[in-house]
């Protein structure tokens, strides 16, 4: 079902927006909407986080903590997210205080894989063939996903059992999974058993592998008024899961570029999705298939800082204040590295001279203290005329470091 635009008045300058997590993503939120003049509250468990240490404030809760989180929403003229691993049912009851966008539907349906791949599959967009797993009876009963035993498939009308969705497949946690975190690769129907029982506890769907060419990124924005604007597609790689290279504009059909946007662009819609949705599709030939989404800016966008007209960031805080969205034009051809905990080795800093002296780079750091293996730290972003020297620019001023 399409839904009709909604018509508010914009949330303008001055105001106060609340922003739940307080990550890297919370921080350059926070700086964005910094510099349009707004006043930034962050809310998380921590204290000196990389958003709440560039925000006006920072008040510490819990993500299932309904009544605090309806607390600062009280205090609050605006209230957004920048992960989608809190209380659906908390965000829902912060609508009474303040405004909430994007909407709880949203964050329900993206922050649990098995309800994600439900709604996309019913609406009829392409996904690869998945089935949810049935819990094993030794698990709590809320743990039992609502549809066990009632696979979906990559398109209305075909229900592949299980074992019938097609292997080499990877067994995914429904819920609370980034990163590739909770994902085994299963050979066949015979290891199903054996990758449940090691999950642990919660939901689990499987699905097959997809024999991608390549992995892109639309990220699209939406005001409360129905304006829509998109980047990319971008392309990523990923190291052990996590992405680990950007880079854009990518050599593409041009067919295929309006297919991606428009697929984007009839997801919000059909989502109702106010701010900003990401969307990872994998490519086989001419074919997209939808891997999955976010509600809210993403790591492949963290390019747009630098290389486009407006930011990922800066068109989050419009599209939810209900401000014109900006142009998201790519000025110039970009790639962005990744900076994981691993180039701390024993703890010690990075040489950051080396690769801020590379031409075109720009170092972005989150001030985390706690560098780990895995754990995103920061960034690179490269510019150059085209984006094969971006990507060896950004390549090779990572090295510099490690
Ligand atoms: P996810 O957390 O689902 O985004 O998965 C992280 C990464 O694992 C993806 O970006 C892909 O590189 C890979 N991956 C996940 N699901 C599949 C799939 N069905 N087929 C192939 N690769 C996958």
């Amino acid at each position: 079902m399409r839904r009709g635009p909604q018509r508010t008045k914009p949330i303008l300058p001055g105001a106060t927006i609340g922003i739940l997590g307080s990550g890297q993503l919370g921080r350059m939120l926070a700086l964005a909407a910094s510099a349009l003049g707004f006043r930034v509250q962050v809310y998380s468990p921590d204290t000196d986080s990389p958003a709440g240490q560039v925000a006006a404030g920072e008040v510490v809760g819990g993500y299932e903590d309904a009544a605090a989180i309806a607390r600062f929403a009280a205090e609050v003229d605006l209230l957004t997210f920048e992960f989608e691993n809190l209380s659906s049912a908390a965000v829902a009851a912060a609508t009474r205080h303040t405004v909430v966008r994007p909407g709880a539907e949203v964050l329900a349906t993206a922050q649990n894989r098995q309800r994600e791949k439900q709604f996309l599959s019913a609406a009829g967009f392409p996904v690869a063939t998945w089935s949810a797993l049935p819990v094993p009876a030794n698990r709590e009963p809320s743990e039992r996903p609502s549809c066990a035993g009632t696979p979906h498939a990559g398109g209305p009308g075909v229900d592949p059992a299980p074992h019938e969705v097609g292997y080499p497949a990877i067994v995914k946690t429904a819920g609370f999974g980034y990163d590739g975190k909770g994902q085994r690769r299963v050979e066949g129907p015979g290891e199903l058993a054996a990758a449940v029982a090691e999950a642990g506890s919660g939901s689990l769907i499987v699905e097959q592998v997809v024999p991608f060419d390549r992995e892109l990124s639309v990220i699209g924005a939406r005001s409360p008024g129905g304006e829509f604007r998109a980047y990319g597609p971008f392309e990523n790689s990923h190291r052990r899961h996590i992405l680990d290279l950007t880079s854009a504009p990518v050599a593409f059909a041009d067919a295929l570029r309006r297919h991606a946007r428009e697929l984007v662009r009839d997801l919000m819609e059909q989502l109702d999705v106010i701010g900003l949705l990401c969307v990872e599709l994998f490519q086989v030939g001419d074919r997209l298939i939808v891997n999955e989404m976010a509600p809210r800016p993403h790591n492949s966008g963290h390019l747009t800082i630098d290389a486009c007209e407006t930011s990922q960031f800066e068109q989050h805080i419009r599209a939810v204040c209900g401000l014109p969205l900006g142009d998201p034009a790519q000025h110039t051809p970009a790639a962005m590295a990744n900076l994981l905990g691993d180039l701390w080795p024993h703890g010690a800093t990075p040489p950051w001279p080396r690769a801020l002296a590379q031409p075109g780079v720009k170092l972005h750091l989150y001030g985390k203290r706690e560098p780990r293996p895995g754990r995103k730290m920061g960034h690179l972003t490269a510019l150059a005329s085209d984006t094969a020297t971006a990507v060896h620019r950004a390549t090779s001023a990572r090295k510099q470091l490690g």
